[in-house]
């Protein structure tokens, strides 16, 4: 009796999509203890380094000696401290928009957020290669759930003319997470608009790493509160701590707070994290050489690959996949650079579509030319025995 979980996981093997973990021993990159041994790792989202700055690790232990570790409650019973409302109001202030409300994780707030929004009768329009917990919000919604072409506003416009719904929301990645383009959001606004809907954008990987002062792709593309009505960002990624966060007006932030059952219903996030947040906020708007090393290290393994013959995507982000096409290509270079001591992750179907598994190189401004240098170096030698 039971569930037989054994044939799914087989097939997972046999399809060579079985996923496995590794233990770190220290912080996360670039270099990294990984089972005791030594790597250089090009597969951390953070982006600026951050995480591992001395100011924001000092703030998270001062944090930690005033108000303990943990939340203790969700927001609205007793886990909303000093240092989560100061957050906030920081970082409405650095998104230009009235409030800010922290979520404890980026796949909550998504999932809140749409469906405190929509329900029964309304529809939600997503970009194709959205983000699994943007797919799952509108899912969870019970609007009327509705994918267009990837980064094609024409297609959206289809379907959005097509549609009846008294509420409809647009939404995309800001820049997508497995390909790292960014996502054409001053077309996606003008279509919205033009169709009395509302565009919301998860900025998780644009924050800290696009725009001025890293304000990510609403200022990139200068999209108000009245272009952009719902913008979310994670602080997991260039942040380098862990949560999320939803900005908009004080009516958009007070529905979340009443409705948003993944806000309600969970604990906050450690003060001491919003306190280290506070401070890397201050270092990511100030430190713009971290951009711009970040710009140049992009640069510099775009023309790298580019020499070797690997296929890259149109991306000028930190994010650079190298297409590599089946599974289990992906997962034969991402062995052979960890033999020499190199971490890539393979990323494959489902993450991705079929056809298009990938080695997902992210790059941070805490690597160095050189580290860049020995990552070309590993790829032209692997590439070269592949062809062999
Ligand atoms: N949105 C995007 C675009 C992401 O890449 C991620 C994380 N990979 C999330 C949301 C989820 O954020 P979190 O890790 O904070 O749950």
């Amino acid at each position: 009796m039971g569930f037989d979980l054994q044939p799914a996981l087989q097939k997972r093997k046999a399809d060579n999509l079985y996923r496995s973990r590794r233990t770190l021993e220290g912080p996360q990159q670039p270099e990294v203890v990984i089972d005791g041994k030594p790597v250089l790792a090009f597969c951390s989202n953070d982006y600026l380094g951050l995480a591992n700055h001395p100011e924001v690790i000092r703030s998270f232990q001062n944090a930690a000696n005033q108000y303990g570790v943990g939340g203790g409650a969700s927001h609205l019973v007793n886990g909303h401290s000093r240092a989560h409302q100061q957050l906030e109001e920081e970082l409405a202030a650095f998104t230009g928009r009235p409030r800010a409300l922290l979520f404890s994780t980026g796949y909550m707030a998504n999932l809140g957020v749409i469906s405190a929004l929509l329900g029964k009768g309304d529809a939600v329009f997503e970009d194709r290669l959205n983000h699994a917990s943007l797919l799952d919000g509108g899912l969870l919604s019970g609007a009327k759930f509705q994918r267009f072409l990837h980064c094609d506003p024409a297609s959206l416009e289809q379907k959005l003319a097509r549609t009846e719904a008294p509420r409809k929301l647009v939404v995309a990645d800001g820049v997508f997470s497995m390909d790292g383009n960014i996502a054409p959001l001053k077309d996606y606004a003008a279509v919205a608009q033009k169709h009395d809907a509302w565009l919301m954008v998860d900025d998780a990987h644009g924050f800290g790493t696009v725009g001025h002062g890293g304000r990510g792709v609403a200022d990139l593309f200068d999209l108000g509160m009245r272009e952009l009505p719902v913008l979310m960002g994670t602080l997991g990624k260039a942040f380098g701590t862990s949560g999320a966060f939803v900005a908009g007006s004080e009516e958009l932030i007070e529905t979340l707070i009443q409705f948003a059952r993944t806000y309600i219903y969970t604990t906050s996030i450690p003060p001491g994290v919003a306190e280290a947040t506070r401070t890397s906020l201050k270092i990511l708007e100030q430190d713009e050489w971290r951009r711009e090393h970040l710009q140049s290290l992009i640069q510099r393994f775009r023309l790298g690959c580019e020499q070797l013959g690997l296929e890259l995507m149109a991306s000028s982000t930190p994010i650079q996949p190298i297409v590599m096409g089946e599974a289990d290509k992906a997962l034969s270079f991402s062995r052979k650079l960890e033999e020499r001591g190199i971490l890539v992750t393979a990323i494959r179907p489902p993450t991705v579509p079929k056809g298009s598994s990938r080695l997902r190189v992210t790059l941070s401004a805490s690597h160095t030319e050189e580290q860049i240098d020995r990552l070309l170096a590993a790829l032209e030698e692997i590439t070269r025995e592949d062809k062999a």
